[in-house]
């Protein structure tokens, strides 16, 4: 009986294919295994095997035609058989792979290589576009504006470089680096180097801070003006959908717009707990600069923020102490990961507590007592400072969005994944309207935003977003968590490479963590990637990459990667996942 070549299935979410060319003729002869057409999908060209030995007796689809998958492309075997074409059945796609793949191809970039379009000279398209703050969502999305040819005013009423650069991402960092090189330094012994006695200047760490501060706004300031920007400062609000009003020392102002982009981030959100008022209850802005380093330090809240703050300052040398109300710390990380992290932390005298909830705060001389529910047992817990680190929210006070007819949905300016509101030329970027608040998510909805006012039809995918934690070690993964995937119907398939298989940690001393690889059972296509230990936050970035390019586990596995690196460890974490780690001792 005939065998029927057919459209294979190369990626998860693949539907159909093109036959790109035939590389033998009705009536040659093949052998099993020999490559018979070359096929290809929207990411990759492949090539074909013949699954038998015998004759190409007929080429059902052409060069050039594209079929579903499990189409029958030919027939083989023996001279003067008659083949039933109608023998193979296109092979059912799940609703929600296709659901998947659809939305997919709408996410593509439609016309030529993105990025590559013509470029018109600066403000010769004439469009007038104004953005409003200067975060990483606007600065991001005024550069990109003028490259396209606008004509670009921002408006920011404090500094640039927004809660990012100011207040969040780059102060914590500077801080973290400082408590790092401390913990390395009362570590040197162990790397066979004698220091004398250590003294931690804190007005000095602090300067530096407030230094890497000023460079990085003055740089975003630099940017904007190279790129023809108007920076003006100012508190901008909407006239109507139009027009601009900016009120500054200055005066008031009015800017018109034929379109603009509102970027006003978010501000912290602040828990209903008797006590949050008082002096030493302080939100993650305080936090950067406490006169000195607190002994003993409660942090209301185990997010990324609560557990940032509690590295950095246990690195310090201060008693950290972490309430979180819900069953673990990093809500949203994968199981595994946090609790391989949670166990670093407190081996280094963090305290955890979680399914925990802080019922007030109150002064005691000069500290001050928390009172705290911590699994149905009530506590008191003294602290010298308290940060309240329990999320934030959209900032949009002030905007008059109803005169622009802007519609929010809980404070949340509404937008689609175009990032345009309900108003066509107005969008919206970042912490104020995103379903993730993080700066690298706000700077790619700021470059969509404005490549859309110039017609390049993006849209905004979310899949490979990083989510990374600046802890010691680090903990960054992409994708979807273990239980995610196993909820949303994959079989999984996973692999753990635990860091001290891993030559570069060893030789950096830094052997705490892991890599976790959750993959398809069936592809074996990417699905999550997690990584506990020192440089993850860089690390996960292959890992947005691969999961971006459907990459499955043999492609990462074929993927050479240098020795020694961290990276490696990617790398046998994919090998685990088939069974075949080469740096991990096998388990019985
Ligand atoms: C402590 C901390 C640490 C963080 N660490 C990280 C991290 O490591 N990595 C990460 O990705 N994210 C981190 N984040 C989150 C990140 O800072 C935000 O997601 C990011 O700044 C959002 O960018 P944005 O442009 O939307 O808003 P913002 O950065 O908040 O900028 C908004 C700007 O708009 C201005 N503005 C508001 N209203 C007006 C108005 N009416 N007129 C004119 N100007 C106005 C504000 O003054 C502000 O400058 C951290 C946040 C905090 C608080």
């Amino acid at each position: 009986m005939a065998t029927m070549i057919t459209m294979p299935k190369l990626g998860l979410t693949m539907t159909e294919g093109t036959v790109l060319e035939w590389k033998k003729n009705e009536g040659d002869p093949l052998k099993k295994g020999e490559v018979v057409l070359v096929v290809a999908t929207e990411k990759l060209t492949y090539e074909v095997e013949a699954p038998d030995d015998g004759l190409l007796l007929r080429i059902a689809v052409k060069a050039g035609e594209t079929v579903p998958v499990g189409a029958i492309l030919g027939a083989i075997g023996e001279k003067g058989e008659e083949p039933d074409l109608g023998a193979a059945g296109v092979e059912e796609v799940p609703p929600a792979e296709k659901e998947a793949a659809s939305e997919r191809e709408q996410e593509r970039p439609t016309g030529a290589l993105k990025g590559t379009e013509p470029v018109p000279a600066k403000g010769d398209t004439g469009k007038r576009v104004v953005v409003i703050g200067g975060g990483p969502g606007g600065y991001v999305a005024a550069i990109r504006a003028a490259q396209l040819g606008g004509n670009v005013t921002l408006v920011e009423k404090e500094s640039l470089g927004g809660t990012c650069v100011n207040v969040g991402c780059i102060p914590t960092k500077a801080l973290l680096h400082s408590a790092e090189v401390n913990r390395t330094v009362e570590d040197a012994a162990e790397a066979g180097l004698k220091v004398g006695s250590l003294e931690i200047q804190w007005d000095v760490v602090q300067e530096r801070k407030n230094q890497v501060v000023k460079q990085l706004s003055q740089g975003v300031k630099a940017l904007l003006t190279a790129n023809g920007v108007e920076v003006v400062t100012g508190k901008a609000s909407f006239i109507d959908d139009r027009n601009i009003l900016v009120r500054s020392m200055e005066g008031d102002r009015k800017i018109e717009s034929d379109a603009v982009i509102v970027a006003t981030g978010s501000e912290a959100s602040l828990p209903p707990i008797p006590g949050v008022d008082l002096d030493g209850v302080v939100t993650s802005t305080g936090a950067l600069s406490f006169h000195e380093i607190p002994s003993r330090m409660v942090i209301i809240g185990g997010g990324v923020i609560g557990v940032e703050f509690a590295s950095i300052y246990a690195d310090f040398g201060c008693n950290v102490t972490i309430i979180e109300m819900l069953p673990q710390i990093l809500p949203g990380a994968d199981g595994e990961a946090v609790s391989a992290l949670s166990k670093v932390l407190e081996a280094r005298g963090i305290t955890i507590h979680t399914g925990a909830k802080v019922g007030s705060i109150e002064a005691a001389g000069s500290s001050l007592v928390i009172s705290a529910d911590l699994s149905g047992r009530e506590e008191k817990i003294e602290a010298d400072k308290v940060l309240v680190a329990v999320g934030r929210k959209p900032f949009t006070e002030g905007l008059n969005l109803e005169a622009a007819g802007i519609r929010t949905e809980r404070d949340r300016i509404s937008v689609d994944k175009s990032m345009r509101t309900s108003v066509p030329h107005i969008f919206a970027v970042g912490d104020c309207c995103s379903p993730i608040m993080l700066a690298h998510v706000a700077m790619m909805e700021g470059e969509v935003a404005a490549g859309n006012i110039f017609g390049l039809d993006e849209k905004m995918d979310y899949s490979t977003t990083p989510g990374c934690v600046y802890t010691s070690p680090e903990l960054a993964w992409a994708g979807l968590t273990e239980e995610e995937a196993k909820k949303r119907g994959h079989k999984v398939r996973k692999g753990v490479f635990p860091m001290i298989g891993n030559a570069k940690s060893l030789i950096s001393g830094e052997t705490r963590g892991m890599v976790k690889i959750v993959a398809d059972e069936k592809y074996g296509e990417i699905l999550g990637v997690h990584i506990v230990g020192a440089r993850a936050t860089d690390l996960i970035s292959e890992a947005s990459l691969a999961i971006r390019l459907e990459a499955t586990l043999d492609e990462v596995v074929e993927t050479i990667h240098g020795h020694p690196t961290f990276c490696e460890a990617t790398r046998e974490a994919a090998l685990a996942c088939l069974g075949r780690a080469i740096h991990s001792i096998p388990r019985a």
